[in-house]
C-alpha cells in the first residue's frame, strides 16, 4: 500500500474518532437515555386490582412524584380527573423545575423557564384539584441519591401520608426514558415503604397489570397538555396528542375499554 493510501486510512480513522467521540458526548449530556433491551414483563403478570373502590373515592390521599411541569398532564392526566372527581386528594410533587439549566450557559433563562413552567403545573393541575409542591432538583441531572433532595422528597410524602403514591416505573422502562423520569420514580420507589401509603402505582411501565378506564376523559386530557405551551404547541401538540391517544388506545385494548391509562400496581403492605 503506497503512503498516500496511508494517509487516507489515517486521517478517516481520525474522522471515525471524532464522530463517536461527539456521539458519545451528545448521549452523556443528553438526558434521554436508551434502555436497550428494554426489560420486558414477567411472562406470569396476572392483573392486580389496587382496592380501585377505595382509590376512586372521596378524601384518599394521593402522591403524584413527577420528574417535571408537564408529566402529570403528558402521561396520567385522564387517571387524575378521575381521581379528581370521586373526590381524591392529590398532591403533586414535581422534583425539578423543568428549567433545561443542564443546556450550555447562555443558550436558555433558566430563571425565566423555570417562572413559566411553575405557572403551567399550576394553572394545569388546578383542573383537578392539586395542591403542587415544587422541590427544585436539577433539570435532566436529578440525583435520587442526593441526600438534599432525598430529604426533600421524604418530607413532601410524610406530609401528605399519602394512601397511595403515583410514580414513574424505574423498572420496567420503555426503551427510551428520560433520566429524571426514571431517577424520580426510583426515589419515590425507594422511599414509599416508609410512608403510609398501601399501594404504589407506577406509570410508564412495560409490566402494567392495572387499567384504570379513562375514556372519557380524552377531551379534557388533551386540554391540559395544551397549557404547557412552553413544550407542545402547534404541529408539535397535535403529534403529541395523536401519540397519546394511540397510546391511550393500545391500553384501552389491553384492557377492554375504549381508552384507558396503564400502571404497575405494587402492594406496600397488608
Ligand atoms: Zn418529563
Amino acid at each position: 500500500m503506497g503512503p498516500r493510501w496511508k494517509r487516507v486510512l489515517k486521517s478517516m480513522g481520525r474522522m471515525f474518532l471524532m464522530f463517536v467521540l461527539i456521539i458519545g458526548a451528545a448521549y452523556w449530556w443528553n438526558p434521554q437515555k436508551v434502555h436497550y433491551p428494554s426489560r420486558k414483563a414477567p411472562e406470569n403478570n396476572p392483573k392486580i386490582d389496587p382496592e380501585s373502590s377505595r382509590l376512586f373515592s372521596k378524601g384518599t390521599r394521593v402522591a403524584v412524584v413527577v420528574g417535571h411541569p408537564d408529566d402529570a398532564e403528558f402521561f396520567i392526566s385522564g387517571t387524575l380527573l378521575k381521581l379528581h372527581d370521586a373526590g381524591a386528594v392529590i398532591t403533586l410533587i414535581v422534583v425539578t423545575d423543568g428549567d433545561k439549566s443542564y443546556y450550555p450557559p447562555f443558550t436558555t433563562n433558566v430563571d425565566e423557564n423555570r417562572k413559566v413552567r411553575h405557572q403551567e403545573q399550576t394553572d394545569a393541575s388546578s383542573h383537578y384539584g392539586a395542591n403542587v409542591v415544587f422541590l427544585g432538583g436539577p433539570d435532566g441531572r436529578y440525583d435520587p441519591d442526593e441526600p438534599v433532595l432525598r430529604s426533600k422528597l421524604k418530607s413532601a410524602l410524610d406530609e401528605v401520608k399519602p394512601d397511595y403514591i403515583i410514580a414513574f416505573d424505574p423498572e420496567y422502562l420503555p426503551r427510551i426514558q428520560h433520566r429524571d423520569h426514571e431517577n424520580s420514580g426510583r426515589a419515590a420507589l425507594e422511599l414509599a415503604p416508609g410512608t403510609s401509603a398501601k399501594w404504589i402505582l407506577l406509570f410508564a411501565s412495560m409490566a402494567r397489570n392495572t387499567f384504570v378506564d379513562t375514556s372519557k376523559y380524552w377531551d379534557q386530557r388533551s386540554d391540559l397538555i395544551a397549557i404547557h405551551k412552553s413544550q407542545f404547541a402547534g404541529e408539535k401538540l397535535m403529534l403529541i396528542r395523536g401519540t397519546l391517544l394511540d397510546k391511550e388506545m393500545k391500553e384501552g385494548e389491553e384492557a377492554g375499554f375504549e381508552l384507558a391509562e396503564g400502571f404497575r400496581a405494587v402492594r406496600l403492605k397488608d
